[in-house]
């Protein structure tokens, strides 16, 4: 294996993974188990399917919002799409021929999606 010359840093690290300050930026800090805890106990959610109405939409898990999505799995007119949340990757969304479910409506299920 070629050694980097002095000064020259091997980044692989840099290349392949994004640095610490910019998974902060993106994701912020971790939320404090209290704080998630008092937060799910706030969500709101009236209606169903289509007409869903959620008032907080967030990571049942770590509290994060951002989700990473698949993309449609199947082909049209089939719909098989699921978001994993992009800090700890749990399945936060799940369509499946359905209206989107979050986890945060499968609380008797621990915030697991069961279908
Ligand atoms: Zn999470």
């Amino acid at each position: 294996m070629k050694r980097p010359k002095r000064g020259q840093r091997e980044n692989w690290y840099q290349r392949c993974h994004v640095s610490r300050r910019t998974k902060l930026y993106f994701l912020g800090r971790k939320m404090s188990r209290k704080k998630l805890r008092t937060r799910l106990a706030t969500v709101v959610i009236t209606g169903w399917g289509n007409e869903k109405d959620m008032s907080d939409v967030f990571c049942p898990k770590c509290g994060c919002e951002a989700t990473r999505y698949s993309g449609n799995m199947a082909s049209y007119p089939e719909l098989w799409e699921y978001g994993r949340c992009a800090r700890c990757g749990h399945l936060v969304e799940m369509a499946d021929n359905s209206p989107w479910i979050h986890a945060l409506e499968c609380k008797e299920n621990g915030y697991e999606i069961v279908i």
